[in-house]
């Protein structure tokens, strides 16, 4: 029996440690994709593990309008983890229902209807968030969905400034796009969108939900930039694997954000897990790891990849390797033969998420198994 949405691989994962996931057969994987940036921290951290399994004996759920330690904490900790004013924290259970949560609020808080999303941008599933999306292949057969969107290619400022008006409610965008193929865009591009959005009064919604949590060799991306947006969404590796989401947001959007709910909203089990996840991220230094290990693997690719591949791209320990041709059977090969996880994005680029606890000695076993595999 198998579920009927995704295509399942040939390896079947039982036991994850650090780095390293194992399968039924015994063998081990080098993690780098770390099931789409799932698990920042590493497998099955014992910190991560402590958190939620004491937390699970306690108390599993109470519903959010009871205070509770863990979700409180977690709210804190948000708060202070997000830029700066960014202090208004909304939990959820995934990356589509944070931009949901995101996209609506805007509305709300501005009272306007349209939205600016990008070009390669991808939000999540759902049909407000899906209509946010850019790629075809989502959406055709699930239309219409939520209305008011308007598309600017990514990256193209003029374009920008030119959507943006007295009409919008709020602009959507990644500070790096991952879906859409690793494609960064330069720090002076997301300043002319938060200008544009502050000088026509719609929010800038920063989908932070890959690029977070120390991913791009900061907290968030938006620090690398030095933008502050009205709202930030997380989640992913956010519950190290466990299911939560977060809409970050200044005080003008959670003032009149509307009515919103979710039954599961910061839920005791999950809220700490992500506090932990948090704790770890933050004490290990993992931001800063990313930086380096991240700096130092795109450096060596394109030094010892050279002709053999198109170009090397992305930021910290999110990097895409656009290759010649087509990345599946790359992927597939790395896997059987050399016991190494990474992920597609699109049909030509071969993606590096791992944990940000790598080191420079996994990088180059990866690097080594590429070369072999392209070579
Ligand atoms: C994965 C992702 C989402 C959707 O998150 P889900 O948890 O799958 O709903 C949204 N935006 C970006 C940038 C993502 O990478």
């Amino acid at each position: 029996m198998s579920g009927f949405v995704f295509s399942e691989k040939p390896i079947e994962i039982v036991s994850g440690d650090g780095v390293y996931l194992t399968d039924t057969n015994g063998n081990d994987y080098l993690d780098f994709g770390a099931s789409y940036a799932c698990t920042p921290v590493g497998h099955c951290h014992p910190e991560v593990v402590d958190a939620a399994t004491s937390q699970l004996e306690e108390l599993i759920y109470v519903q959010a309008s009871y205070p509770h330690a863990a979700r409180t904490a977690l709210y804190e900790q948000l708060a202070e983890t997000g830029p700066v004013d960014i202090d208004h924290v909304w939990l959820c259970n995934s990356g589509t229902e944070a931009n949901e949560a995101a996209l609506k609020f805007a509305r709300s808080a501005t009272g306007r209807e349209k939205i600016i999303a990008t070009t390669q941008g991808f939000h999540g599933r759902t049909m407000g968030a899906l209509a946010t999306t850019w790629k075809r292949k989502y959406k055709k057969d699930f239309e219409p969905l939520a209305g008011g969107v308007e598309f600017v290619p990514y990256g193209d400022a003029e374009a920008m400034r030119e959507a943006i008006d007295e009409e919008t409610a709020a602009v959507i965008l990644e500070p790096l796009q991952g879906e859409g193929g690793i494609n960064p865009v330069p720090t002076e591009y997301l300043q002319t969108v938060r200008v544009a959005t502050a000088t026509n009064g719609a929010a800038m919604i920063l989908d932070e939900i890959q690029t977070g949590l120390g991913r791009t060799g900061s907290m968030w991306a938006a620090e690398t930039h030095n933008v502050v947006p009205d709202i930030l969404t997380t989640a992913k590796g956010l519950g190290s694997g466990l299911p939560i989401g977060a809409t970050l947001c200044r005080g003008w959007i959670a003032e009149s954000a509307g009515d919103h709910g979710s039954t599961f909203s910061g839920g005791p089990v999950v809220s700490a897990a992500a506090g932990a996840t948090l704790d770890v991220i933050e004490r290990e230094g993992l931001a800063t790891n990313a930086a380096k290990v991240g700096a130092y693997l795109r450096e060596e690719a394109e030094r010892r990849l050279g002709d053999d591949i198109r170009e090397v791209r992305g930021s910290g320990l999110m990097i895409g390797i656009e290759v010649k041709r087509g990345s599946n059977r790359l992927l597939r090969d790395l896997a059987l033969t050399h016991g190494i996880l990474a992920l597609p994005a699109g049909r030509t680029v071969l993606r590096l998420l791992p944990p940000l606890t790598v080191t420079h000695e996994h990088a180059d076993e990866v690097l080594d198994a590429i070369e072999e595999v392209i070579g």
